[in-house]
């Protein structure tokens, strides 16, 4: 089964919750990571997920580590292009390894739902 990764900042929640119901049958049909924050509001959905930490509280580091390991088949990541971030680093670093490791990674819902067409149908 494959792994996918979903990521949102605060500003980008509602979208990826509506986003995930959109794409309920095909997700369920993936193991789903997601940050703590963005992975409660997912469970609210009836999708599994396992939660990782908060974005800001390394979340996304540890996704970004298991990009780098190979556990990580596509991200979906919906960055609020308003916000400003404490953990911007982590972010670029995410961004990065999924360059380095060419890992697909989605920054908003029409690359999303080309990334579940693609690895999940
Ligand atoms: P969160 O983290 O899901 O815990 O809010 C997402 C992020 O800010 O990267």
């Amino acid at each position: 089964m494959k792994t996918i990764a979903l990521i949102a900042h605060d500003g980008k929640k509602a979208e990826m919750v509506a986003f995930v119901k959109d794409h309920i049958e095909a997700l369920r049909n993936a193991h789903i990571v997601a940050t703590g924050t963005t992975g409660s509001h997912i469970l609210q959905t009836g999708l599994a997920v396992e939660l990782k930490l908060s974005g800001p509280k390394g979340g996304d580091a540890q996704i970004a580590a298991m990009t780098a390991e190979g556990k990580i088949a596509g991200i979906i990541f919906f960055r609020d292009p308003l916000g400003k971030h404490p953990h911007e680093p982590d972010i670029q670093m995410l961004m990065r390894i999924s360059d380095l490791y060419n890992v697909p990674l989605a920054t908003n819902p029409a690359t999303g739902t080309l990334i579940i067409e693609g690895l999940l149908a």
